[in-house]
């Protein structure tokens, strides 16, 4: 089967590290492998809308900052089509198609959906738009026949709810879609990279992220003044692992090589995990190797961008041409749905 991915984000601010671990760095092992017909990225600004709608400004400032994280974090844009969803107007033409093969009812027990809501405080306010995000989300996949998609935990009801559409689309009116695969990352704490704050997701919306572009100094600050485990007083208690953000980022990030290279004493995380569970071994130092690696994966990325910068012009002209690109293959979809729901008046003028 022809491999054509999927993905994107939502221009609400700049890419932290739960997006490079959730989703970033599958796309960059999927870039390398190179075994694909077409790797499309969005950039998902009227999605971001639902919930902005009052603050356009912050959703059109943040296109250029996303896509910057993106050059710099290595995604090539010759090797991917970077696209601006409101430049394909074809998407919501299918999004109105799909609104009607799907209840409310089912909208509301979307699992992501419904914390979201309560996260924003939505309650009996929340706008039609937000609601439906996942009904405008499918309709991005299906348009481009998209079947792998790369993504955190918190978007696999998005993907179930779009198989679901793209089913129900092909048996109420002839077979258009193929069934997307949502790909989480290998490692389980990069499904949904807790903040900085423990809390269960680091989000752009919450302010408990290290973004990407961060400077030495607030990577550093950050992850000094991380949550670990508060009953863990003294160095010589027993600390716990378990939703201690110090550990998990570990998870994410740690070689066995940062060992030898930060900290001879340990040779491996299990080894350095073993020691702070037994006690005896302090927050400080196990933050301090965690800081050495943050800075080894970032500062890398913090540079690249120091001259993607430079560069606003060119990048804009990119967007806007592989936008252009994805608005013609999304039309092909577009008709070929018309063509199954026998949309297509040209055909009754010709009958006659
Ligand atoms: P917002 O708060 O505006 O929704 P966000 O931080 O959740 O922003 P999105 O643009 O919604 O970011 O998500 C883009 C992609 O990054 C999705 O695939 C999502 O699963 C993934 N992602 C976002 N946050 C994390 C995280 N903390 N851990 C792992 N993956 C994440
Ligand atoms: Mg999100």
């Amino acid at each position: 089967m022809k491999k054509i991915i999927l993905t994107g984000d939502r221009p609400t601010g700049n890419l932290h590290i739960g997006h490079y671990v959730g989703s970033i760095r599958t796309r960059l092992a999927i870039q390398e492998k190179g075994d694909y017909e077409k790797f499309y990225i969005m950039i998902a600004d009227t999605q971001a809308l639902t919930d902005n709608a009052k603050n356009v400004d912050k959703v059109t400032n943040n296109v250029i900052q996303v896509v910057l994280d993106y050059l710099s974090a290595g995604i090539d844009p010759e090797k991917t089509c970077i696209f601006i969803q409101s430049l394909v107007p074809e998407l919501f033409e299918i999004t109105s198609y799909f609104m009607n093969l799907v209840s409310v009812a089912r909208l509301k027990r979307n699992p992501t959906v419904k914390s979201e809501i309560s996260m924003r405080g939505f309650e009996n306010t929340i706008p039609a738009g937000f609601l439906c995000y996942p009904i405008s989300q499918a309709a991005d996949i299906l348009a481009f026949n998209a079947n792998i998609i790369p993504v955190g935990n918190d978007q696999l009801p998005m993907i179930e709810q779009t198989r679901e559409i793209a089913n129900t689309f092909n048996s109420t009116y002839g077979e258009v879609f193929t069934l997307p695969n949502a790909v989480l990352p290998e490692i389980k704490a990069c499904e949904r990279l807790p903040g900085t704050d423990g809390k269960l997701k680091m989000s752009k919306s919450l302010g408990n992220c290290i973004y990407l572009k961060d400077s030495a100094e607030e990577i550093k600050q950050k992850i000094m003044s991380a949550y670990t485990d508060p009953d863990h007083i003294k160095v010589s208690d027993p600390g716990k692992i378990e939703g201690n953000v110090v550990f998990t980022y570990l998870d994410a990030f740690c070689k066995d090589e940062h060992f030898a290279k930060y900290l001879p004493d340990y040779k491996n995380l299990d080894e350095l995990k073993n020691h702070y569970q037994k006690g005896g071994l302090g927050d400080v130092k196990v933050k301090l190797f965690l800081n050495n690696i943050m800075q080894e994966t970032l500062s890398p990325i913090r540079e690249k961008r120091a001259q993607y910068e430079q560069n606003i012009d060119k990048i804009y002209e990119m967007l806007f041409k592989n936008s252009e690109e994805a608005s013609k293959e999304a039309r092909k979809t577009l008709e070929k749905m018309k063509e199954k729901m026998a949309l297509n008046y040209k055909n009754f003028a010709k009958k006659g």
